[in-house]
């Protein structure tokens, strides 16, 4: 589903992304953790293309990045995101916040769009709160929304860049429920987080990122329990 071969990337001189070399197949869940500025965030950007590489062949779909005919919006439906900082948007309801790309992208009528939201909202367990405005929300219903939304696209990949790091720890927990169940029906997924916990329960591999580099990809009773290299027994020392 995700392939990067040999992946470099620079912002200006800085070398961010250095020979990413990264397979995620179909059902998959990866989970990317590493010391901030490592560049995780740079790698998931890439996949949906928020960012360009500057050599290599990230490959997503079987879409090349290296091809020009690639239809960037097409393989941007394909893929749902879900930031640290739900993005919603503040003026309008929960329910136009999921039916918008939808409808706009999709070209779904209104009411399919809505029957749609629904469907997904009830799924991460807040259908009650169509009405509502994001502010009207706390922390992790919100995200439980922007997760909502990205499910409505019926995407193929789900990247999640800490969907949990500017949550209230009472409320991390509900969103990792819902991740859980999605990783559970079988959705490729690429989870940056800093909770060791979901890793190790629901990672298939474990990516450990630094300084731009993969320095080790473990199934997680590796990583956790005897990681190979030095800087990533280090690096769980610092957070378990
Ligand atoms: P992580 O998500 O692991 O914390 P990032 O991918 O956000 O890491 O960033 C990796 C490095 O690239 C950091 O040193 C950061 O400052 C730098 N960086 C990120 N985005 C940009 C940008 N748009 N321009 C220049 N440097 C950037
Ligand atoms: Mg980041």
């Amino acid at each position: 589903m995700i392939s990067f071969q040999q992946v470099e990337k620079h912002y200006g001189d800085f070398h961010v992304l250095k020979g990413i070399d990264l397979q995620v197949q179909q059902g998959e869940v990866v989970v990317v953790v590493g010391p901030s500025g490592s560049g995780k965030s740079t790698l998931l950007r890439c996949i949906n293309r928020l960012e360009t590489i500057t050599s290599g062949e990230l490959t997503v779909n079987e879409r090349k990045f290296s091809d020009r005919k690639t239809d960037i919006n097409k393989l941007r439906r394909d893929i749902g995101m879900v930031f640290q900082h739900f993005n919603l948007y503040p003026h309008k309801k929960v329910i136009d916040n999921i039916t918008l790309a939808p409808m706009k992208v999709l070209g779904l009528p209104k009411k399919e769009a809505e029957e749609t939201a629904m469907y997904y909202l009830e799924k991460v367990g807040i259908q009650d709160k169509a009405g509502s405005y994001p502010s009207q929300l706390s922390g992790g219903q919100q995200q439980r929304v922007a997760i909502a939304r990205g499910l409505a696209m019926k995407p193929k990949i789900m990247l999640f860049d800490e969907p949990t790091s500017a949550l209230d720890p009472e409320m991390v927990g509900e969103v990792l429920d819902v991740m859980k169940a999605l990783a559970h029906e079988g959705m490729t997924m690429v989870v940056v987080t800093h909770e060791m916990g979901f890793a190790r329960e629901v990672a298939d591999r474990v990516v450990f990122m630094d300084k731009g580099q993969i320095v080790e990809e473990s199934p997680p009773e590796e990583f956790f329990v005897n990681p190979k290299e030095e800087r990533a027994r280090l690096f769980l020392n610092r957070v378990l």
